[in-house]
């Protein structure tokens, strides 16, 4: 079997918004009829020019065999095409992802029985980012009763975790400004605080939150949303500050609770720094940008060499979502699947061929062929489509 061409999907008709995921995708064919899936995870400016780095890398797999995912992945880890940061590794996982789901659909089975079986049945998930509000209202809440009733609503569809970024909005509904290097003041700190208090009520006494200050403060803020917490079940707390191993470590010395990053370091020699200064607990790699299937799993291999977990970090489309679930059913040190609330938008489901939604906080894995997972027809039209190479339907 062999490559012959890549359509690459830009989505331009949606230009990404708060609640609304700007799509990319890549499909790449071969000379037997098959073709595979594959997304990018990058947000904003950054899209056009993963688009076009997808289209670049895919001319050079014209004629290779779809099979060969790690002597690929050697060859761009040993050219420059792995250098150059995220928007570079982001087309790289699309491509990685793209050959896992040809080498599922040519084998006709899963992906997660090419990465060994299942070690759970289901993929245990969280509801994510609660603070822009449950999926079907799209109000984010403000005030501590308004934060208790999101909470509520979540542990009635049966999620026991839930993530919030407690100072997005202040107190008037307005996006709070934020500055590294002054940190909020007490009456805010007095707000969050009530806010965390709601959740935990309206989840229950055995739900858990994850508290998400999404690398946007510094370290007294850290320290402060810490001391905010106290009293409530954290089972971990996600980029308190930029993630830097020194910072994260001088954080961890103060926390209670386990601490998170990853979503922004890719692959394993991003995030070993945090495993070996013992600061990170918790690792939250991406599909989409730590280098796709392929090194998604030795990431998590690494980590569990540190008795560290993984949460992976799927705020994407479809794609991301179903190589994600097939990475959370094979890897041993899984904690948990993120169900941001905007993917759960209808918005964003629609992009996808098939809905992959949680019941009971739980997550059916895929038994189609490959990924399981393909773009929607009924969306192809809203797509500028680049081709390179051949590309046979
Ligand atoms: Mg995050």
């Amino acid at each position: 079997m062999k490559i012959t061409g890549a359509k690459i999907y830009i989505d331009n008709n949606g230009p990404f918004k708060v609640g609304k995921h700007h799509m990319v995708f890549v499909r790449l064919y071969t000379d037997e009829g098959i073709y595979g899936v594959g997304e990018p995870i990058v947000y904003g400016v950054g899209i056009p020019a993963v688009a076009e780095y997808i289209k670049e890398l895919a001319g050079l797999l014209i004629g290779r065999d779809p099979f060969e995912t790690e002597a690929i992945w050697h060859r761009f880890r040993g050219g420059w095409e792995a250098l150059g940061g995220p928007l570079t590794i982001s087309a790289i996982s699309a491509i990685d992802i793209a050959l896992w789901d040809i080498k599922g659909k040519a084998l006709g089975v899963p992906v997660y029985k090419l990465l060994g079986g299942k070690v759970r049945e289901k993929v245990p998930v969280y509801l994510s980012h609660i603070e822009f509000g449950y999926p079907d209202t799209d109000q984010p809440p403000i005030t501590p009763e308004e934060f208790e009733t999101v909470a509520r609503r979540a542990r009635d569809k049966g999620y026991q975790y839930v993530k919030a970024n407690f100072f997005r909005y202040d107190a008037a509904g307005n996006v709070t400004r934020v500055d590294r290097y002054h940190p909020f003041d007490q009456d805010f700190y007095k707000l969050i605080r009530e806010r965390m208090l709601a959740v935990q009520q309206g989840l229950g006494s055995d739900g858990e939150i994850i508290i998400e200050n999404n690398a946007m403060t510094g370290l007294e803020d850290a320290y402060r949303t810490i001391e905010a917490a106290r009293g409530t079940n954290i089972l971990f707390f996600e980029e308190p500050v930029e993630p830097d191993p020194h910072q994260m470590k001088l954080v961890a010395e103060k926390s209670p609770f386990p601490l998170a990053t990853g979503e922004r370091i890719p692959g394993r020699t991003g995030i070993l720094p945090f495993l070996e200064n013992r600061s990170t607990k918790v690792l939250m790699p991406d599909v989409c940008n730590t280098g796709g299937i392929t090194e998604f799993k030795k990431v998590a291999d690494l980590a569990e060499s540190f008795g560290a977990s993984i949460s992976s970090h799927t705020c994407g489309g479809p794609i991301n979502q179903a190589a994600s679930i097939h990475l959370g059913a094979v890897i041993p040190n899984f904690l948990l699947h993120e169900h941001h609330v905007h993917t759960l938008n209808d918005y964003n489901f629609k992009y996808g061929l098939y809905k992959y939604d949680a019941t009971d906080g739980l997550l059916e894995v895929p038994e189609l062929p490959g990924l399981g997972q393909d773009i929607s027809p009924d969306v192809l039209d809203r797509f500028d489509v680049f081709t390179v190479g051949e590309v046979k339907e």
